[in-house]
């Protein structure tokens, strides 16, 4: 009976395993989609050099981290060198060209906490927000990149928790739920504690790259081809891997000591990082640390309410995973 039940729990994993493939599938935006993105952008470089030919203009955020889904919209940062510049007066000039150029509901944003330009563009309806000079975000941009490129369960699996965060409605930082950022860096924390390890901590290893960005420096290794299957010793399937994920942030992680760090590839004290009390609108009552930026724990918007809301739903996906015979239905089902 054993061995029965046994084979059976291997067919429903391994059917299982199907479904979140699929899934993942059906969310990779088309070769079509990208060269739009790619066209769209080349429109924008145009016009922003003829104003500031010294400037740069980079995708950043998901279309350019490999963790976008279809029909997401791109974040792009325009880099001036320039000490001087006023960022409001830069955005409404921006904003200005877009406009005459026929681009659609064209905004700036002055005084968000992030100020931005936000637009569309009616010919391949993408939407964009420009923001300036925020290159950290460029930078972890590629180390998100670069660890997509070591093992490809990292990209299937923030896909499906992505999909979930989007689906559940706990993907909003003004509603005190987490960023795409921060569930993609708790995918890749859960990949370098695996045993054996299915990623490596790139900020460990020797440094290939290597930039100063607002007096932090960013070093890691980044010739990741040379890393291609490193995670081959461990045989893990998906399926398995969005159980232990749910199951982890449900049932096994410390949320009252522990900081995730992709930075170390460990977890730290919230003792060692003084993360212990709040601090101004800072709780820290779910503790996931900047690679970059230590002292910004990307938790910090989640507030007294929200981290009982996230929490429940950690747990409600992993007892779906435990329990529910055809669990993809439930799992994904709108709040
Ligand atoms: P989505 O597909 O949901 O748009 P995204 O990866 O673009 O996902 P956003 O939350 O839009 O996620 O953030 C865009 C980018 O901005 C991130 O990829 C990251 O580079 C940067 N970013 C976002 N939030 C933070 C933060 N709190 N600290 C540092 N960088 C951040
Ligand atoms: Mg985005």
């Amino acid at each position: 009976r054993m061995l029965k039940r046994q084979m059976q729990c291997r067919l429903d994993i391994n059917r299982l395993n199907a479904v979140f493939l699929a899934i993942y599938e059906s969310l990779i935006p088309s070769e079509e989609e990208k060269v739009k993105q790619e066209q769209f952008f080349m429109l924008l470089e145009k016009l922003v050099n003829k104003e500031w030919p010294e400037a740069g203009l980079y995708l950043y955020g998901s279309c350019a981290n490999s963790f976008g889904v279809s029909k997401s919209d791109i974040d792009v940062c325009l880099a001036i060198e320039d000490a001087e510049i006023n960022k409001s007066e830069v955005l409404l000039k921006l904003a200005d060209i877009l406009q005459s150029d026929n681009l659609q509901n064209v905004q700036a944003l002055t005084r968000a906490r992030v100020p931005i330009v936000k637009l569309m563009d009616p010919v391949t309806g993408i939407s964009c927000d420009i923001c300036i000079n925020n290159v950290l975000a460029v930078v972890n941009t590629k180390l998100l990149r670069d660890y997509a490129q070591i093992d490809v369960r990292l990209r299937q699996l923030a896909f499906i928790v992505k999909h979930w965060a989007k689906s559940r409605g706990v993907n909003a930082t003004y509603q005190g739920t987490l960023s795409s950022y921060a569930y993609v860096l708790m995918c890749i924390h859960f990949l370098q504690q695996r045993r054996p390890a299915i990623l490596p901590c790139l900020q460990e290893i020797g440094h290939t790259y290597s930039v100063t960005v607002d007096d932090i420096q960013c070093a890691y290794f980044d010739q990741v081809e040379k890393l291609r299957g490193f995670g081959s010793g461990n045989k893990e399937t998906i399926a398995r891997l969005v159980w232990g994920f749910f199951n982890y942030w449900a049932y096994s992680h410390d949320y009252a000591n522990a900081v995730i760090s992709v930075r170390t590839g460990s977890i730290l004290s919230k003792h060692e990082k003084e993360w212990t009390r709040r601090n101004g609108n800072d709780r820290h009552l779910i503790c996931i640390e900047d690679p970059f930026e230590t002292s910004h724990d990307l938790g910090r918007v989640v507030d007294k309410f929200s981290i009982k809301v996230l929490r429940e739903e950690f747990e409600r996906a992993a007892d779906i995973l435990h329990n529910d015979p055809n669990p993809c239905a439930t799992l994904f089902e709108p709040y």
